[in-house]
């Protein structure tokens, strides 16, 4: 089923949550132990993030080096039907721009639509790691705009080889991201806004917002939105901070601020077993306080932190 008609049908607040593939080499198993204590609390829909090949340089036995390409995390599309198949539950697979030229893309759609997937979030993924910034295959998709273009497309049956005869309509049901406190990218949030528009006016279903610490600015973003015609679901991306170095990465990966409360008390902590205790009293502190404002769904980044997830739902 789609997010969108979870989202219809529901008469409160649904859960969700995201997932990541195992890393090459690690078997699916201490995935499904990961969702396990999750899936008690009927999630409407898992989300695989998608993770592009990375550059790395090896180093010969003769001491020189040698760039290869690796992927730390595949199996996107055949995770969410493994997760599907075994949980029946809905999955949303993540798909970007970068490393993908526009024929791949379909083949990715259409292998989705094979395994009975009708959810995709579009995205575009950040720069490669070698690269200063995000530079698109020179035959992909420079912007997530681009590819919900051919998304829709497909869902009027329009492929790319413009020769084919009776071809099926795709179904899918669009998300994107969204950004509280703007794309790090973007001059301004005016600007990410209109193109954040452009999106859904492009065919976007609903939003899922980056993660936040401060549910002031998911309001605030949500009412930016409303005051410019996005009139979509917004669901709220929260996520669970169980260490102090957290408190330097998620910043400077994400590009978000914690709360000067929030860190303080984090600061305090003399172990990660109590900075765990204060980043759970703050995701349940967030969750409930989103769920009393009528947000349709809270979408839990549970990377690593099940435990931590599943007792915060417990307790809404
Ligand atoms: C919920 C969520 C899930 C994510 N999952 C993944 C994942 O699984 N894998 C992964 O690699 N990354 C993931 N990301 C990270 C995401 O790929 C990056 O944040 C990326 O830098 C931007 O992706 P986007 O889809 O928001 O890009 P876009 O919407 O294309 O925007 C990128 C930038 O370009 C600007 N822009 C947009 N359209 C235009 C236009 N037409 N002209 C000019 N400027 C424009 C925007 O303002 C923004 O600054 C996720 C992010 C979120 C919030």
């Amino acid at each position: 089923m789609k997010v969108i008609d979870h989202i219809k049908k529901a008469n409160g607040t649904l859960i969700s949550f995201e997932v990541l593939p195992p890393l090459k080499g690690k078997g699916i198993e201490a995935l499904y132990k990961h969702l396990d204590p999750l899936m008690e609390y009927k999630p409407s829909f898992i989300n695989v993030t998608y993770h592009r090949s990375e550059h790395v340089f090896k180093k010969r036995a003769d001491g020189s080096f040698e760039k290869v390409i690796v992927r730390k995390r595949p199996g996107t599309e055949s995770i969410c039907a493994a997760i599907m198949n075994k949980y029946n539950v809905d999955t949303v697979p993540h798909l970007i721009c970068g490393g993908f030229s526009v024929n791949e893309t379909e083949d990715a759609l259409i292998n989705l639509r094979y395994l009975g997937i009708d959810n995709v979030l579009v995205l575009r993924g950040d720069a490669a790691k070698n690269e200063t910034a995000f530079e698109p295959e020179p035959d992909g998709h420079r912007y997530a705009s681009d590819m919900i273009k051919q998304v829709v497309d497909l869902n009027a049956g329009i492929y790319l080889e413009d020769d084919l005869k009776g071809t099926q309509k795709t179904e899918f049901c669009i998300g994107v991201a969204g950004y509280p406190e703007k794309h790090f990218e973007a001059p301004n949030m005016a600007t990410d806004l209109n193109y954040l528009k452009a999106k859904v006016d492009g065919g976007a279903d609903y939003i899922i917002t980056q993660m936040f610490f401060d549910n002031a600015k998911y309001y605030s973003f949500v009412k930016s939105c409303r005051e410019i015609g996005i009139e979509v679901p917004i669901i709220p991306g929260l996520k669970p901070v169980y260490s102090k170095k957290q408190l330097t990465v998620l910043p400077k990966t994400f590009h978000i601020d914690l709360p000067t409360d929030f860190s303080n008390e984090i600061l305090k902590c003399k172990t990660d077993l109590e900075v765990e205790k204060v980043g759970e009293e703050w995701l349940l502190h967030q969750s409930k306080d989103l769920k009393k404002n009528g947000v349709p769904v809270l979408h839990y980044y549970t990377l690593g932190r099940p435990m931590m997830v599943a007792n915060v739902v417990n307790q809404l």
